[in-house]
């Protein structure tokens, strides 16, 4: 009995469902490397590398493990360009007696799985992808029956199911969350680390060179490139984390600093999201450091929370709601995506920050994706489908079961409220309380009016005003509408005025 177990770029884990139980003697391991993946939106090229690598990476490691790999190259001259194409041709090559399959990640390559299950004159079987600690079911049931899905009430219930920082049925140091203790504005750290990097290999120089050629055109720094491509490296990366950022995780969380991209973050959701790294063993491996007494249980809790709440939490949300969220626009924004968002270009200090160093990085940290880009966007009222696309391509991390929630959904509250009970809408007064941009701005944070105006001032009155009838009975919202409502016609007209004038600046590149 040959099985074609065909490997997806996403599930890069030894421990995958569609590996289970293979056969190294008669089974083949099918990878393919497709054009139509790469630009279904145009990735930036860092991350277009990244997974290509750590694809093959992945295919040696198995390979030496005595598999029998069947690995299509992009620039193989027969390579037909799409997942079906060359499913076609592999079964051609191997007439095997079944097809294995772990579920994709994303609902539209979960369509063609279904439709090659039922079009495909062979034996499939579409497995679950039992890497989440929340399968779909489970989430369901939990989010069955509830009017709002409140993520810390998912995460409480996660922390009793993993037995993670718990004593017993209580919560390890007598609270389920220590947000409280973390999330200091900016101080800078002249000792702060970089994350873990490592020289390109042969084989990932290989992957480089391939892509500025092939997608010269598309965002992003390729070089210099320095992220894991294997588990190996992926778990030097983990410890660097551990040893060296996670007792400071949740102090700097929400801080922002011009020339420090990563404080300390873990840099790691690219290798839990191809699969390089397991989530259940990381949180394992942070909570033995702080019961070790190494890093303290507010950043333990932090980072915990992150890993087995939001990121379970989300792809549930994802899940819950595909394919139709990624149409929603409850606030009925329409305004195209500008230039800035691919260039860099302006004059606002943070949005230049943000946006240049993910065209460096294919990264940035979550308080720059929701409280800058995120937050700008929502004022601004950009489509949400293209912010959606933006998110996607532009972030090595970046996959549909987890960016789409977070862009559609927390950041841009086009879902509704689903994700979050009220928009997260800033002034420039949190960008400036929480990072060192405004320092070097052409804008002025405290200016709520004029040229000189932070243009988060006056857009932000602009999203509460125009938005009233969506908003404006939302509880959470009360003390600002209130503001809303005593306002003069005069400061009202202002704020209309200036948001015109910053609306126009944003068109025509000139903000
Ligand atoms: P850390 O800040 O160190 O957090 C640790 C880990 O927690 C991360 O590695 C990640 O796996 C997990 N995590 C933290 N917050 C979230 C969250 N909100 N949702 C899911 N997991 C979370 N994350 C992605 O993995 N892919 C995306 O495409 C993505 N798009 C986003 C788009 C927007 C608009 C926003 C607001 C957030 C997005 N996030 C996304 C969530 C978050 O910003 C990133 O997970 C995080 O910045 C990754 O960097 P890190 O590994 O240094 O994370
Ligand atoms: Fe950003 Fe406004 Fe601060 Fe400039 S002044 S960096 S636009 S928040």
């Amino acid at each position: 009995m040959k099985t074609l177990r065909f490997v997806l770029g996403d599930q890069l884990s030894q421990k995958i469902s569609v590996l289970r139980g293979s056969d190294p003697t008669s089974d083949i391991i099918l990878m393919v490397e497709v054009q139509a993946e790469a630009v279904s939106v145009r990735h930036h090229k860092k991350k277009i590398a990244f997974i290509l690598a750590s694809m093959r990476s992945f295919a040696e490691t198995l390979r030496g493990q005595g598999f029998i790999v069947d690995y299509v190259k992009m620039d193989d001259p027969a390579n037909m360009g799409t997942f079906g194409g060359e499913l076609e041709r592999a079964i051609l090559r191997h007439r095997p007696d079944s097809l294995a399959m772990t579920r994709a990640s994303e609902w539209r390559v979960l369509e063609m799985q279904r439709q090659w299950a039922e079009s495909l004159d062979l034996n499939v079987s579409l497995l679950d992808d039992d890497r989440f600690l929340c399968d779909e079911p489970r989430f369901r049931a939990w989010a069955s029956g509830r009017k709002s899905f409140v993520m810390e009430h998912f995460y409480r219930d996660m922390r009793r199911q993993t037995g993670l920082l718990m004593e017993g049925d209580q919560p390890a140091g007598g609270r389920w969350n220590f947000d409280h203790d973390n999330r200091k504005p900016a101080k800078p750290d002249l000792f702060m680390l970089p994350p873990r990097q490592f020289p390109p290999s042969a084989l990932t120089q290989e992957v480089i060179d391939l892509v500025a050629v092939r997608f010269a055109d598309h965002f992003g720094d390729l070089e210099p490139f320095w992220f894991a491509t294997s588990a190996t490296e992926a778990e030097l990366a983990r410890d660097h984390f551990l040893a060296h950022h996670l007792p400071r995780f949740g102090e700097t969380q929400d801080a922002m600093l011009e020339g420090q991209a990563f404080l300390n973050h873990a840099v790691l959701s690219l290798y839990l999201n191809l699969g390089l790294l397991e989530p259940l063993d990381l949180c394992r491996r942070a909570e033995l450091e702080w019961r070790a007494g190494r890093a303290p249980l507010a950043a333990v809790e932090g980072f915990i929370r992150q890993i087995i709440g939001w990121r379970e939490y989300v792809r549930g949300i994802y899940w819950l709601h595909a394919p139709d969220y990624q149409g929603f626009n409850h606030l009925e924004a329409k305004r195209p995506l500008p230039a800035l968002y691919w260039t860099g270009q302006t004059k606002m200090a943070c949005m230049r920050a943000a946006v240049g160093q993910t065209k460096r990085e294919a990264y940035a940290h979550h308080i720059q994706r929701l409280m800058v880009t995120g937050n700008f966007a929502l004022l601004a009222g950009l489509d949400p489908h293209e912010v959606h696309e933006w998110y996607l391509s532009v972030y090595a991390d970046a996959f549909e079961w987890v960016e789409m929630p977070n862009t559609i959904g927390m950041a841009l509250y086009a879902d509704g409220g689903i994700m979050a009970s009220k928009p997260y809408a800033a002034s420039g007064a949190y960008i400036n309380k929480m990072s060192d941009y405004c320092a070097r701005c052409a804008y002025a944070p405290a200016v709520k009016a004029g040229p000189q105006a932070c243009p988060f001032n006056p857009l932000y009155w602009d999203f509460i005003g125009r938005n009233e009838d969506k908003l404006g009975s939302n509880p959470r919202m009360g003390p600002v509408y209130a503001t809303w409502r005593k306002m003069g016609t005069v400061r009202r007209e202002e704020i209309k005025v200036d948001s015109q004038r910053i609306l126009e600046a944003l068109d025509n590149g000139r903000l």
